[in-house]
Order: structure tokens, then C-alpha cells, then sequence
């Protein structure tokens, strides 16, 4: 056997290691115990699956009580934005994918936030025009975007939820009343954030000592700020976060970040609005794939992945073939050439509407029929159907991940899909009334033009950061029988397009899917995750031409499967979650 030909068996004992790594081995070696545990859960009526164990079962225990996947997920959210305060929360924003059982729609939600007001394309450079340091840009007030999901919460909940608003916030205020145990996982991402998270008073005060030690995994930790202000929602709506005391006080943490402020009003917060989005959904071979579209470059980009590489035989050369990442890695990196030249906030930026032309991508597919990788001056944007759209010069957005994804059914057959996010790992490190403020606003590009061309993804007053989260739902014969997300900033698109094609090419189970090794390829690296068996690829993918890197991916893959009157759950063994059902 050719030494670049892997066992599947090794690959997916691979797990561990990855996971390990990710968390380090130093801070919290009982991850690595726990990712050893199965994480495939069975059910008949409904299922959640979720980033931690105590946001699954207060998902859980919401629908056990008659909640539907809705009041499930506003559940989820809340308590989410407690335990793993890091990823997601009332301050930052999030995708919604939302299958409503007795009408058969598919709508979205678009909470996603939205630049100030007052914000102008250069933002994001210095005095000399020159594009900030990643973290210069994202610690302080400058990166936050007006937070879009207690607004979304709200709204979706307003249109499909049925138990009682207040009632839903119970599970999350009295976690953080009682407190909650901090994890091995929150532990070591306030271990790796200490020094940005001890420059402002409140975010110190709470997640380490006045020494600047982190919280240890295991301590109790309460929120009674986040009691308090979860209290004013669950009374008044989310007008008590967008008005008033609490806008307030976001807006003067975020103009008073002396060394970083930013421009976030009152008027912006009050004028924050949801927007229902039609579905992004395309055809991939027996199946039909669903997601958000802009703001959101996460759906298009997978969906032209799967689209270029539909013609091939994927199913035939199998997870272990360095053909199928060849084909795999060349078709994102077109998407990818696609992704920066046409991508933004539809709402701002004129897209062509053929990305996901089936014509289109079949010619464009030919490009992978050679055997070898692409030289880099051919991997260039296509010409999809145009309308009035332009193709935009490359833009400079960093795009590191954090964030959280969920999925849930409940006992009638509603779908919800939904990623999450306050941005990089903590956001912008300012705290408020016992939530995290994002910035989102650093998925922006850094650079406003290029050769005097404006980029798609620049900042403009009210638009929204282009994002790559791609919560998903799949049907078969019109049913819904995949749900499924990740975090992981653009590399989301790589976990995602992996997943679909390990479960409806590959076949795989749907545990075995979430945790098998990933190979991504977005800009001509060969990203392999390292520590894994995958690594015995590289040489025979070096062979085809690639640069290989190795890479910690932190995917949060939770997934549902449906199929023959089984709901299967699974929760990607790299992070904490669980997947937990009736
Ligand atoms: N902010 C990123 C996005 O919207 C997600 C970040 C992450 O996954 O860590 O694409």
C-alpha cells in the first residue's frame, strides 16, 4: 500500500490528538479524556446538539417540557453566552436556518451586525493608510458592530416560537445565579486571551484574579450582571438591550476603550434591525442543501465546492484518496478566487446572481480535470451570470475563529441551524453588564481598495462584515435529513463542504464525520490538521504540487442526522458539546 494511502480507521482515531492540541495538552488533559467518549446519540422525537453540555440540556429540557425548536434555540443561545462566554452571546450576532415543519418553508434570519453609523472605509488603517495589526484593530471599541442577536432571538421567536417569552431565559438565569462550573476548554481560551482580557476593568474582574491568573477549570463561576440583564429582556423585550440603560452602557464601554475607541451611537443600537432572508439552496447530487446567503459567503462557497466537484467521482475514490482532496482542495480554492471577487453584503454590493449556476459551475468544473494542482495564476475569479455586479479587487480580512454552532429538532419535525458568534475568541475583550462585546467588524476587509478599485468587503456606514458561517439544513425528497454548522472563521467553509461530502458521498457515519481530520484548502496551501493521521497525506499531495501546512482546527461540528424515524445526534469531539435527545 502506497505510504499516502490512509487507513480510514486511523484517520479517525485521530481525534484525540487534534483535540489535545487545540485545547493544549498542559492546561486540560481531561479533554482529550473526554473526546475519547462516543458522541453519537440516538432519539425518536427530538434532539439537540450543542457547543456544551449545559446549553444542550437546557435545549433539551425546553423541548421536553412541549417548547418547540425555537423556543429550544433562544434556550441554547442564552445559556451558550454563559458557559462559553468566549464564542457567542447577546453582544455579537448570528445566522438562523429555520425549517418550519407545517408549512415546509425554509427562511433565514440574518442577526448578523452592522457597521456604525459613523464608520467610513478606512477604519481599519493607520495614520499612514497602512492596514492595523489584526489585534490592534479587533481589542477595544473600534471592531463592535452593533449586536444583532438578542434582536434575532426576539424576531424568530415572535414568528414561530409557542411557550412564553420570559420562560426561556429561566434555565440561563439561574445558571448564572448558582453559577456554573468553568471548563477545561474556557479555562485554556482564558488562558491564551489573559493578557488582552486583563486591559479592561470588568472583562479582568470576571474571567481572572487580580493577579492575572485565569479562572482554574472547575471553579464556580457567577454572572449575576448577566442575571440582571437577562432579567430586563425576558420582562421588556429586546428594546431593554437596544434602549436605554443597557444600550447606554455598551456604547460607553465601546467609545470609552481609550487606547482603541469606537464609534457605536444609540441611534445605531435603536435602529438595529433583523432581516428574514430567502434561503440560499442548490441541488448536490440526490440531495437539496439550504442555507444563508449574504451577508454570509459561507452557503455560496460551499455550494460552489460541491457543485464543481459534482461531475467527479468523489463517492468512488473514497476519504482516503489524495484524487478526492485534490479535487476537493482545487474546487474551494475556485470558490474561494469567487468568494473575494463577488462576496459581500447584498444589501451594499451588487452580486452576480449565477454563483451557483449549474452551467456556469459545469464548465468551470473542467478546470479540475488535470491530475496535478493548479498553478496559482489560474486559480483567478470566474464569470458567473452577471446582472449589474463587478468583480472586486482582493480585500485584507484576517478571519480567525471562534464562534458556535447548534442544531435542533424537535417533536413536530421544525429544523433549526444556527451558527454563532461574537468574532475572535472573546471579541473585542469589552465587557458589559456580564456579556462580551464582538468584533465582528474586523471580518471587514482592513483595505478599502486596490488600484483605486473599491473591495467588495470594505466597511461603509450600516453594512454588514461578510461572514463564511454556513448553518445548513439538507432534504431528501423534500424532508429534512441533515443538519449541520461549525465555527472556525473561513476555514467554516472547508468544515462544512468536508462534512456533507463524508456523510451523503462517503457515507460515513455521522459521528465518524464530525470527527474525522480535516484537509483544507482556501488560497493554494494544503492546510492538513495537524497531529492526525492525515498528515501521512502531504507527501503525496506535495507530489501534486501543493505547499502543505500544517494547521489546529478547531471545528465545532454539531450535527443531526435524519433517517428511517431515527434522529441522530453528534458533537464534534475536538470541542465540549454533546448531543442529547428523547
Ligand atoms: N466571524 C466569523 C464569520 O462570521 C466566524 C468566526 C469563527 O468562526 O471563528 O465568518
Amino acid at each position: 500500500m502506497p505510504t499516502a494511502v490512509l487507513a480510514l480507521a486511523t484517520m479517525l482515531a485521530a481525534v484525540s490528538p487534534a483535540l489535545a492540541q487545540e485545547a493544549g495538552d498542559r492546561l486540560a488533559p481531561e479533554i482529550a479524556t473526554a473526546a475519547k467518549q462516543p458522541k453519537l446519540a440516538t432519539a425518536r422525537q427530538f434532539m439537540v446538539v450543542a457547543a456544551h453540555p449545559l446549553a444542550a440540556e437546557a435545549g433539551r429540557a425546553i423541548l421536553a417540557s412541549g417548547g418547540n425548536a425555537i423556543d429550544a434555540m433562544v434556550a441554547v443561545q442564552l445559556v451558550l453566552g454563559l458557559v462559553e462566554p468566549q464564542s457567542s452571546g447577546l453582544g455579537g450576532g448570528a445566522f438562523l436556518v429555520y425549517r418550519d415543519k407545517a408549512s415546509g418553508i425554509i427562511t433565514t434570519f440574518d442577526g448578523r451586525e452592522t457597521a456604525p453609523a459613523a464608520a467610513t472605509p478606512d477604519l481599519f488603517l493607520d495614520g499612514s493608510g497602512k492596514p492595523l495589526g489584526f489585534f490592534d484593530a479587533v481589542i477595544g471599541g473600534r471592531s463592535v458592530g452593533t449586536p444583532g442577536t438578542p434582536a434575532l432571538l426576539e424576531t424568530a421567536h415572535r414568528r414561530f416560537g409557542r411557550l412564553d417569552w420570559a420562560s426561556l431565559f429561566e434555565p440561563a438565569i439561574r445558571l448564572a445565579e448558582e453559577g456554573f462550573e468553568v471548563s477545561p476548554r474556557l479555562n485554556a481560551a482564558i488562558s491564551a486571551a489573559a493578557e488582552s482580557l486583563y486591559r479592561y476593568l470588568p472583562t479582568r474582574d470576571y474571567f481572572l484574579s487580580e493577579e492575572g491568573v485565569p479562572l482554574f477549570a472547575g471553579t464556580r463561576l457567577r454572572n449575576p450582571a448577566y442575571a440582571d440583564t437577562l432579567r430586563a429582556i425576558a420582562a421588556e423585550g429586546a428594546r431593554a438591550f437596544y434602549q436605554g440603560p443597557i444600550a447606554a452602557d455598551i456604547v460607553a464601554s465601546v467609545r470609552g476603550a481609550d487606547d482603541n475607541p469606537g464609534l457605536l451611537s444609540t441611534g445605531d443600537l435603536a435602529g438595529y434591525q433583523v432581516k428574514e432572508r430567502e434561503p440560499i439552496c442548490f441541488a448536490y447530487r440526490a440531495y437539496e442543501i439550504c442555507g444563508i446567503g449574504p451577508p454570509s459567503s459561507g452557503t455560496l462557497t460551499v455550494g460552489q465546492i460541491l457543485g464543481l466537484i459534482e461531475p467527479y467521482d468523489i463517492a468512488g475514490h473514497g476519504p482516503e484518496s489524495p484524487e478526492s482532496w485534490r479535487l476537493v482542495g482545487e474546487a474551494s480554492r475556485l470558490a474561494f478566487a469567487d468568494r473575494e471577487a463577488y462576496m459581500a453584503d447584498s444589501d451594499f454590493v451588487t452580486m452576480p446572481r449565477g454563483l451557483l449556476n449549474r452551467d456556469y459551475l459545469k464548465e468551470r468544473s473542467k478546470l479540475l480535470a488535470g491530475a496535478r494542482a493548479l498553478p496559482a495564476e489560474a486559480v483567478r475569479p470566474g464569470q458567473p451570470p452577471f446582472d449589474r455586479a463587478m468583480a472586486h479587487p482582493p480585500g485584507l480580512t484576517p478571519e480567525l475563529p471562534s464562534t458556535s454552532h447548534f442544531s435542533i429538532v424537535d417533536a413536530d419535525g421544525n429544523v433549526v441551524s444556527m451558527t454563532t458568534t461574537i468574532e475572535n475568541g472573546f471579541g473585542s475583550r469589552l465587557m458589559v453588564r456580564g456579556f462580551l462585546l464582538n468584533n465582528e467588524l474586523t471580518d471587514f476587509s482592513f483595505v478599502p481598495e486596490r488600484d483605486g478599485r473599491p473591495v467588495a468587503n470594505r466597511v461603509e456606514p450600516g453594512k454588514r462584515p461578510r461572514s463564511s458561517m454556513a448553518p445548513v439544513i439538507v432534504l431528501k425528497d423534500g424532508e429534512p435529513y441533515l443538519v449541520l454548522g461549525s465555527p472556525g472563521g473561513s476555514r467554516i467553509i472547508g468544515f462544512v463542504a468536508q462534512a456533507l461530502i463524508a456523510v451523503l458521498d462517503w457515507r460515513m457515519p455521522l459521528d465518524q464525520a464530525m470527527a474525522m481530520p480535516h484537509l483544507v484548502n482556501r488560497f493554494g496551501v494544503f492546510e492538513i490538521e495537524a497531529g492526525t493521521p492525515a498528515e501521512q497525506l502531504a507527501p503525496a499531495l506535495e507530489a501534486l504540487g501543493y505547499e502543505i501546512g500544517l494547521a489546529e482546527m478547531s471545528s465545532g461540528l454539531n450535527a443531526i442526522r435524519l433517517a428511517d424515524g431515527v434522529i441522530e445526534g453528534a458533537a464534534d469531539p475536538r470541542r465540549e458539546g454533546v448531543a442529547l435527545g428523547q
